[in-house]
């Protein structure tokens, strides 16, 4: 009587690689700060995301002036 081996299934590699995973992380992080850099810091009357208006500006005022960014 034979005995049949059955060969084993390759372990599987992972598609996302711990390394991925953290660049992923690091890269969401980064784009996350911008974004809210530019809506504290920068986003102001005719360079406002939201057309011409200050909504987003007067949001964030007291934020910016305790964040030290020039205002006014
Ligand atoms: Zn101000």
């Amino acid at each position: 009587m034979s005995t049949s081996v059955i060969p084993a299934a390759p372990i599987a590699t992972p598609v996302v690689t711990a390394e991925v995973r953290t660049v992923a992380l690091l890269l969401g992080t980064a784009i996350l700060a911008l974004i809210v850099y530019y809506f504290i810091g920068v986003d102001e009357g005719a360079l406002s995301v939201f057309g011409k208006s200050m909504y987003v500006h007067e949001f964030f005022h007291d934020g910016r002036h305790f964040l030290g960014f020039p205002c006014h």
